[in-house]
């Protein structure tokens, strides 16, 4: 057992669950077993806490579907719910037991979530944004259709200065959003902005942590450039996502600030791949190209200097239920250790949530999420993609024991 805090494993180890919380882990001759207690035997294994994938994109189409471009104009208004429903079984199928949502059309992050909680649909705890916010014709905002077919406003998070921006993240919060997402810089698969380009002035970005801190919400800022992740740094945000293009500099400003990097390096695989094969054209394959080159030196620089870092994927553009990759390319291309990329993917993304008390590790009054994988994720960090058994509040999803869904 790996419980997700750093510490050395424990061989021959037992969890005791009571209803939805661990009540007491450790050596199995250390643990007491309640009488008459069900006992699930795993056999050769490691246990983990759940996995956390501090950055998807759970509803709607993923990236590579030829529908994808033109689902905003084509697609029915609760399509993008119902591929959801899809995507949160894969995600807790494959071990991901909490997600963060950083963006989602309609809030049907919350009626998601809404119906995971109900328990008509099986999916992974939740912390969602609602909509990204960010600047007219930016990251955030559906660029590419002629002037007028789409035109977006505060509520559905397209806010330019400091009053529109806090009636964006107002509304966000109204409709259920337990953490704030800004697009502080251009984005890549964006149509016809640049990838390193800060897009919120320093102004804007602080009134909208400064509103956001107000209601009891973190923010997290997709930034991929230079300046725009120190900006965003200095604004006061709780982590930076992507941060491809991440210096010495502001990776020292995030280690003295405790500003987490969530490095998505997935998907830089994945539209590296995309602009390779000719799925992503022009402007949007070089950005890729110059992204995804970038996000394996940044995240060096990162560990370099001590920022902590958090596990996320982007699922939306590589596909929901693969998400454990990434603790490989930590490993291959980011230069942590294997510990320190299960670290990444358990409490270092329960305390970027904030949800530390409750998920995160094995231990007792914490929610009882557990997985397990064949074999030792510290010798070959791969097997966190065979995992063989989920349980998620003391439900079993997945392997011995499971019930039937
Ligand atoms: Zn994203």
């Amino acid at each position: 057992m790996i419980d997700g805090t750093g510490s050395p494993p424990i061989t021959n180890a037992a969890v005791v669950v009571t209803d939805d919380r661990i009540v007491a882990v450790g050596s199995a001759a250390s643990v007491a077993v309640p009488a008459g207690a069900r006992v699930i035997d795993l056999g050769d294994v490691t246990l983990l806490p759940g996995f956390i994938d501090a950055h998807t994109h759970i509803i709607g189409r993923t990236l590579g579907d030829p529908l994808a471009d033109l689902a905003v104009v084509k697609d029915y208004a609760s399509y993008g719910a119902i591929a959801g429903v899809a995507n949160a079984r894969s995600t807790l199928m494959a071990g991901f037991t909490t997600i963060r949502v950083v963006g989602a059309p309609n809030f049907d992050d919350m009626a998601l979530r809404q119906a995971i909680t109900d328990g008509r649909v099986p999916g992974p705890r939740m912390e969602n944004a609602g909509h990204a916010i960010g600047i007219t014709g930016g990251h955030c905002d559906e660029n590419g259709f002629r002037p007028g077919l789409i035109q977006l406003g505060p509520a559905d998070g397209v806010a330019d200065g400091p009053e529109q921006i806090r009636a964006a993240v107002r509304y966000q919060v109204k409709s259920g959003a337990d953490v704030i997402k800004m697009c502080a810089t251009g984005g890549v698969l964006s149509e016809g902005d640049a990838v390193g380009v800060t897009q919120y002035t320093y102004e804007e970005m602080k009134a909208l942590v400064d509103e956001a801190t107000k209601l009891g919400r973190k923010v997290a800022a997709h930034a991929h450039g230079t300046e725009g992740i120190k900006i965003a740094v200095r604004a006061g945000v709780s982590s930076i996502e992507h941060g491809s293009f991440l210096d010495e500099e502001g990776a020292r400003m995030m280690a003295q600030r405790g500003t987490f990097l969530v490095p998505t390096m997935m998907a830089g695989e994945a539209v590296e791949l995309f602009a390779k094969n000719g799925v992503l054209k022009g402007l949007r394959a070089e950005k890729a190209l110059a992204a995804g080159a970038a996000m394996r030196n940044a995240t060096k620089i990162a560990v370099a200097n001590h920022v902590q870092i958090a596990l996320g994927t982007d699922a939306g553009v590589i596909p929901h239920g693969t998400n454990a990759r990434e603790f490989g390319l930590m490993v291959e291309w980011g230069g942590l250790t294997p510990m320190a990329a299960l670290m990444a993917g358990t409490m270092n993304g329960a305390k970027l949530l904030g949800w530390d008390a409750r998920v995160g590790s094995l231990a007792p009054g914490k929610f009882a999420d557990i997985v397990a994988v064949p074999g030792n994720p510290l010798a070959d960090i791969h097997v966190t993609e065979r995992v063989n058994f989920v349980m998620k509040g003391g439900v079993v999803y997945k392997g011995p024991g499971a019930e039937p869904r």
